[in-house]
């Protein structure tokens, strides 16, 4: 009974230690794939400016509807 508990106990640690690896590698892993996605983003964001003339929508406040700014918009509902 001393020997299963044992196994039990030692089981116990391996899988916790096995999670607390695995926590620890997927935030390292996460903090380093976060600065080149950001720069990648960043990339995109300022060729996509390039290409296409940008229009910043607002939105309106009585219905929602998301409108190129200063364009006219008539509410629907
Ligand atoms: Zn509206």
């Amino acid at each position: 009974m001393l020997s299963f508990s044992k196994i039990l106990f030692t089981a116990l640690i391996v899988v916790v230690v096995w999670q607390g690896f695995k926590l620890f590698n997927r935030a390292k892993q996460v903090s380093a794939q976060e600065q080149p996605k950001q720069t990648r983003h960043a990339k995109q964001a300022k060729s996509q400016k390039h290409e296409a003339v940008a229009h910043d929508l607002v939105k309106c406040p009585k219905c929602g509807v998301y409108h190129a700014d200063g364009s006219a918009h008539v509410c629907d509902r």
